[in-house]
């Protein structure tokens, strides 16, 4: 394997590359502008929009296999091309629009939230306000998605967005919010990383926590979520799998990302292998890496950009950097307010003098000094 496509050209894309690099592979990647971040790790750029099927019938010449950083493509007119991609056309299919994804989850067995195809501002029969309601294609950070208290809201967001189908679900009372990141080798072989706590903030991820207290029935049934879904997708690739651990103690299947994923960055620090060398691994048909934590614990901050402007936040970033153990990763984007510029990765528990504990309180206390930065 010497070259991988890549749709898109963000900071997963970016992460990618880099990965790719070190396993001495190289990518060429399809992404509409210049000044995307992960232009300047690319053997060679295809700049279009990653739903030009055209542009990607031209990467396929440039590369062996092609993967994604970004799923808002043109599957249909994909699957006309000459092309192998990593995942699967098909494995991808059935989770691009949020409904499908739902029906197919369910299918599947696994547990999922109550949901219903909303054809109406009408709650269907079975559903009670509080609901959440959801763009059935091309949501991300939360951009369409809609906690509904009331049926003038309801009636009011159709009125907003006429022409956008929805999805409705019942309002998850949640602990907390888990992520599990899962790769499937060329092999047929699943891998799982340790499982992650998200903690979002108006549906947009901010922390990510590594945990020493799950417990054993959740920690398996975390994992065999993940695998059953990658096996019956047959999946080759990494994906993230977004879950609520309810108040009344089930795990529920949020969300499927077929890629790597925001909540998985803290393995490029804190595990034997990233989430971003897995997928390259993956894709190029090599065995996957151990997903073992090579550290007592992490904490991963999203630094969101608070105004729009030019700026470049370099002080900060530097003051964040000299916090022991701190990995910033700066993406390079133009600032703009909720736009996530970058992330920090801090490790606990990896002094060999100490015995490692309360790595948690510590990753909360780490996790507030970088905002407290961030935020001065
Ligand atoms: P996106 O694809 O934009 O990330 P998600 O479906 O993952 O959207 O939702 C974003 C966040 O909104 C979730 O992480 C969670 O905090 C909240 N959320 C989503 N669905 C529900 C639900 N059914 N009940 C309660 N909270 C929800």
């Amino acid at each position: 394997m010497k070259r991988i496509g890549v749709i898109g050209g963000g900071q997963l894309a970016w992460m990618m590359a880099s990965a790719a690099q070190e396993l001495g592979i190289k990518v060429v990647i399809q992404t509409p502008d210049a000044t995307d971040v992960a232009v300047s790790l690319a053997e060679e750029v295809v700049f279009a929009a990653v739903d030009d099927v055209a542009a990607t019938k031209l990467l396929a010449t440039k590369c062996d296999v092609i993967t994604f950083e970004n799923e808002f493509v043109d599957l249909d007119g994909l699957g006309k091309l000459d092309a192998v991609f990593l995942p699967p056309l098909a494995a991808l299919a059935p989770l691009l629009d949020k409904y499908t994804q739902r029906c197919y989850l369910r299918d599947l067995g696994l547990p999922v939230p109550k949901f219903a195809a909303l054809a109406q501002p009408e709650l269907p029969p079975g559903f009670e306000f509080p609901v959440v309601v959801k763009a059935r294609r091309n949501g991300y950070d939360g951009q369409g998605t809609f906690m509904i208290e009331a049926k003038s809201v309801l009636a009011d967001l159709y009125h907003r967005y006429p022409d956008t189908p929805f999805l409705v679900e019942e309002f998850v009372k949640f602990d907390r919010e888990l992520a599990v990141i899962a790769a499937r080798g060329a092999s047929g072989e699943v891998v799982t990383y340790p499982i992650l706590e998200t903690q979002q903030q108006e549906q947009v991820c901010r922390r990510v926590f590594t945990l020493d207290d799950l417990s054993e029935q959740t920690i398996e049934i975390c994992r065999s979520i993940a695998s059953k879904l990658l096996i019956s997708l047959d999946a080759v690739g990494v994906f993230g799998i977004e879950l609520f651990a309810t108040c009344d103690g089930r795990v529920l299947v949020n969300e499927i990302a077929p890629r790597t994923h925001n909540s998985g960055h803290l393995t490029i620090e804190a595990c034997a292998t990233s989430q971003f060398s897995q997928l390259i691994r993956a894709v190029a048909g090599l065995p996957l890496g151990s997903t073992e934590l090579t550290c007592g614990g992490a904490v991963m901050v999203n630094l969101l950009g608070y105004e729009d402007s030019q700026d470049d936040y370099l002080l900060k970033r530097q003051a964040i950097s000299a916090i022991p153990n701190a990995f910033v990763h700066w993406y390079g984007k133009q600032s703009r307010i909720g736009r996530k510029l970058g992330h920090v990765t801090v490790l606990v528990g990896i002094d060999p003098n100490k015995t490692p504990q309360n790595s948690r309180q510590q990753a909360e206390a780490l996790a507030r000094q970088v905002e407290a930065i961030w935020s001065e």
